[in-house]
């Protein structure tokens, strides 16, 4: 069974002051047996890592780059993630693909690169609503699934987050159907069948508890809502 895994994604949302929902996450985990992940902006990994100590609470980066130290201003390195107290790292995320012409070749350097610094890396895959509406989304998911993760990836090594770009952010899921359609193909896909597979895009309390419940969904990336820790503790409690 794919370890099931929920994981927040606060980009670029977060001060100190927020450290209190951390806090208020950690008193209120519902089920320490899953895993919980929170991907804060990286100013508030190290104070999140103090925090974190001795609780189950994993935490990950949002980005990284391909190299491992440099010259590279403003870039931030999978070991240096890790030397923060990181064991994951989203990449790939339609955010930074559309932001900042991520492609998939330089997600599967990234992927690398979080492997070698020990990092479980999160590559999100996700089809636009333009690619939807052409009939195009499994060849898009499965090509970016294929041209994004690297060969040796492993359940130990990696987890895989479908995220609808037309779903983020914006309150707009798609049905079981379709979110089941393209995680049965992305679990026919994925090189090492235990790897989990994560939907992402517009999860709530509300939703979290039938979208769980799909044969090849394994947890959530969570953006919006999990920034507080009452609804986040409500969608944990869902896995
Ligand atoms: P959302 O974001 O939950 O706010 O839709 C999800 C994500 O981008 O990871």
């Amino acid at each position: 069974m794919p370890c099931k895994l929920a994981a927040g994604n606060w980009k670029m949302n977060g001060l100190r002051a927020d450290l209190e929902e951390l806090r208020a996450l950690i008193a209120a985990q519902p089920e320490p047996d899953c895993g919980v992940l929170i991907c804060p902006p990286a100013t508030l990994l190290a104070p999140m890592a103090a925090i974190a100590d001795g609780s189950r609470l994993l935490l990950g980066g949002q980005d990284c780059h391909t190299g491992q130290s440099g010259a590279h201003t403003g870039d931030i390195s999978a070991a240096m993630l890790a030397d923060a107290g990181a064991r994951h790292v989203i990449l790939g995320h339609s955010e930074r693909r559309a932001d900042h012409g991520e492609s998939s070749d330089l997600v599967a350097a990234k992927a690398r690169a979080a492997h070698d610094a020990g990092l479980t890396a999160i590559i999100c895959v996700g089809e636009t609503e333009a690619e939807r509406d052409a009939g195009r989304t499994l060849d898009v998911v499965l090509g970016q699934l294929r041209d994004s993760t690297p060969k040796a990836a492993t359940a130990a090594n990696t987890v895989i987050a479908y995220e609808p770009v037309w779903a983020i952010g914006t309150g707009r899921t798609p049905t079981l159907a379709q979110i089941a359609e393209v995680h049965d193909a992305l679990r026919a896909a994925v090189p090492d069948a235990e790897i989990s597979l994560l939907y992402g895009g517009s999860v709530k309390p509300g939703n979290a508890a039938d979208i769980f419940a799909l044969a090849n969904v394994d947890g959530a990336l969570v953006g919006g809502a999990s920034l507080k820790a009452a609804d986040f503790s409500a969608i944990i409690a869902a896995l």
